[in-house]
């Protein structure tokens, strides 16, 4: 295998060497529970490589698992079967910037950053806003259809996607849309692939519709001593006004006391027990200035006890650091942990935090509680205790889980909002669909890839 391999992709694009791949064998969940090596590591730089590499596998029935900036959290990119890991890290170009038709084509490899940091001299803004930006890449956006800070307004990034060039695992390179912002012939493949977790094809080049860059952007902090009341007051901030925000994230004290002690940052968070960052962004300042106090006042009247603006640059970045960061702080300091990913309906968001609350109790367990409960996003880190065993601890995440997706399922939301299914969820995904919704999903796997060589063990069996 390793012949042909290199063959196609050059020695200087393989790794062979177990000892070299480690990074290879994990991506952002817990690392000892579910790291899995492959035998080879493939860094193609073209479509067509990708093609050669997928006829080969298919041929030779070798599992092949793509990776992007391995950020994942629902262990999408780990080799469980072994064969090839198909790294897109040296497709990372930017292939046209269009103003005319506000879009970017750019590789599958590209920091989902780097794409605004590239667009942003023509007055131009990608909306996708994964708080892992600075290293994911946008095919793994794509895979996962990634949310984020600003899906509240703004969707998720499938919602952006004008044009993929896939290549599937028989090996064929088809293109799917282009630039167009209606195109309704035939199926949507394109969405189909959107989301698939890399089990349906690997995502090479991706045309992505852009935004003019807001003029105005501001964020306010809101404090509020009650963690209940915090989250309550997140449906009525956009009821109440009606204005929907860019952003509109939660975060319980310890996500914040974490978050700032691993970054060494100080906020003016005082007494407060939770927190919540709301972003408004819109074409003129004026409207702005009219905005925000109206938000204020609605924090304020739901039990907020003080609210902060932040108009300048340097101060939204220093709030929205200290969020984006809190996953990486959580995993530092308790490294045994399981995150979760749930969603609600909006309005049964009230619902949860005092449910999470009754559960760390029952179990003895801390829940910190962050995320984008805008969108009825939250984001649960179960923590494994000093005083529980390694048996108590694997138990207790069982039950917990259980009872935690059963509520949220009665409350007609879903497992996973945007960190996707994976192989981290695989078990409680079966449950969580009916058999002919199962059936389907299975059936569109078995047209798209027949032998089942794509990111096999993900998802569902
Ligand atoms: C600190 C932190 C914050 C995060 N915040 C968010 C957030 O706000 N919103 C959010 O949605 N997620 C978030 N995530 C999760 C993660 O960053 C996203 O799921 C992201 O989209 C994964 O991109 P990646 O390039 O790292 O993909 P990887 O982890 O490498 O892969 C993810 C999946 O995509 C597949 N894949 C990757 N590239 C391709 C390709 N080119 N073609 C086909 N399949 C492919 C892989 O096989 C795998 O199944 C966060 C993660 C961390 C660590």
């Amino acid at each position: 295998m390793n012949h042909a391999l290199l063959n196609i992709v050059g020695s200087s694009n393989i790794i062979t060497d177990p000892s070299l791949m480690t990074d290879y064998s994990h991506d952002e969940t817990s690392v000892e529970q579910y790291a899995s090596y492959p035998d080879v590591v493939v860094f193609p730089e073209n479509s067509e490589q990708i093609s050669a590499i997928l006829k080969y596998a298919n041929e030779h029935l070798i599992p092949v698992t793509p990776r992007g900036g391995g950020t994942g959290l629902s262990g999408g990119a780990i080799p469980v079967k072994g064969g090839i890991v198909l790294s897109l890290e040296k497709m990372n170009r930017i292939i046209e910037i269009d103003e005319a038709n506000m879009t970017v084509t750019v590789e599958a490899g590209v920091i989902t950053n780097d794409i605004n940091k590239a667009v942003a001299q023509h007055g131009l803004y990608f909306a996708g806003y994964p708080m892992s930006l600075q290293s994911c890449f946008i095919g793994g956006n794509i895979a996962e259809n990634a949310g984020g800070g600003k899906a509240i307004k703004y969707g998720v990034t499938g919602r952006y996607v004008l044009g993929l060039e896939v290549v599937l695992p028989t090996g064929e390179i088809i293109n799917l849309g282009g630039k167009l912002v209606k195109d309704v012939a035939g199926y949507d493949l394109k969405s189909l692939i959107v989301g698939s977790e890399g089990t349906l094809g690997v995502v090479s080049t991706v045309t992505l519709k852009l935004l003019p860059i807001p003029k105005a952007t501001a964020v306010l902090s809101a404090l509020f001593e009650d963690v209940a009341a915090a989250i309550a007051a997140v449906p009525k901030i956009m009821i109440n006004t009606g204005i929907i925000p860019t952003g509109l994230e939660y975060m319980d004290r310890q996500s914040v006391e974490a978050s700032c002690s691993f970054l060494d940052e100080k906020l003016p968070v005082k007494e407060s027990e939770a927190m919540l960052l709301i972003e408004l962004d819109g074409s003129d300042e004026d409207r702005l200035e009219d905005e925000y106090p109206k938000i204020g006042d609605v924090c304020e009247e739901n039990g907020a006890f003080e609210v902060f603006v932040a108009d300048n640059a340097a101060t939204r970045e220093r709030i929205w650091k200290v969020r984006r960061s809190i996953p990486e702080a959580l995993r530092t300091s308790h490294p045994e942990q399981s995150a979760e990913d749930i969603v609600v309906p909006i309005s049964c968001i009230p619902r949860m935090i005092p449910f999470l609350k009754g559960i760390e109790k029952k179990y003895d367990t801390d829940i910190p509680c962050f995320g984008h409960a805008g969108d009825g996003n939250l984001h649960l880190h179960l923590m494994k205790n000093k005083e529980h065993s390694q048996e108590e601890w694997i138990a207790l995440q069982k039950a917990a889980l259980d009872e935690i997706y059963g509520f949220v399922t009665e409350l007609g939301g879903s497992i996973t909002g945007e960190h996707g299914i994976g192989l981290k969820r695989k078990k409680y995904f079966s449950e969580h669909l009916s058999q002919p919704e199962l059936t389907l999903m299975k059936k569109i796997k078995q047209a798209f890839d027949p032998n089942n060589i794509m990111n096999p063990g993900k998802i569902f069996d």
